[in-house]
């Protein structure tokens, strides 16, 4: 059974580890650098992306978590957590930091230009059947790396990538009631 932390200073971190817990994983809040040491995998929630980062700073684990990120540890991100790991964003509040490995640019709060919150249903590589997606204030994926794979888009703009070990999307699975993305998560951890 896969060990699989949820950074747990800010976020829907309970909605993540139902999830995870109902497909079989040991999850567990992540609020300190020996949780993080337990880790298999680790899963970034959505909330707030700057709150996240500071808190991170301010309880000593955002040093930990960049070691264990560009040491190769499975990392999932939605939302927030998709901001964390990328190594570049936009629109980002001054001076925000970010765990990075992820080698895209994000737009913070991209669609909210538009509209705040929306859903739709998505094509997904590795998925037979759409995905019901749920977007809150998402970013969206402005630019790739040549490493990393789209594996849906919304309007135009890629909202689901991985790259290696890494995976992110701009909507939250978690509230979705639907397990297949956390699953394809777990077998990366596993593969
Ligand atoms: N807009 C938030 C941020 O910039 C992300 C919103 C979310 O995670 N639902 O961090």
């Amino acid at each position: 059974m896969p060990a699989i932390g949820v950074f747990a200073l800010q976020g829907d971190v309970r909605e993540h580890l139902a999830t995870l817990t109902a497909l079989g994983a040991d999850a567990f809040p992540v609020r300190r650098p020996e949780e993080l040491a337990r880790c298999d995998g680790l899963v970034l929630p959505g909330g707030e992306s700057t709150t996240m980062a500071k808190l991170a700073r301010t309880f000593d684990l955002l040093e930990p978590l960049r070691e264990r990120v560009s040491g190769g540890m499975p990392t999932f991100g939605t939302c927030a957590g998709m901001i964390l790991l990328a190594d570049r964003i936009l629109d980002g509040a001054a001076g925000q930091e970010t765990i990075g490995g992820l080698d895209v640019t994000v737009r913070r709060n991209a669609f909210g230009r538009q509209v705040d919150s929306f859903e739709a249903d998505l094509e997904l590589t590795g998925l037979d059947e759409p995905v019901h997606a749920v977007f809150i204030r998402a970013p969206w994926v402005e630019e790739v790396g040549a490493g990393v794979e789209v594996l849906a888009e919304a309007e135009g703009h890629p909202v689901a990538v991985r790259q290696g070990h890494l995976l992110a999307t701009s909507f939250h699975p978690e509230v979705a009631d639907d397990g297949r993305i956390h699953r394809l998560f777990l077998d990366l951890v596993q593969g």
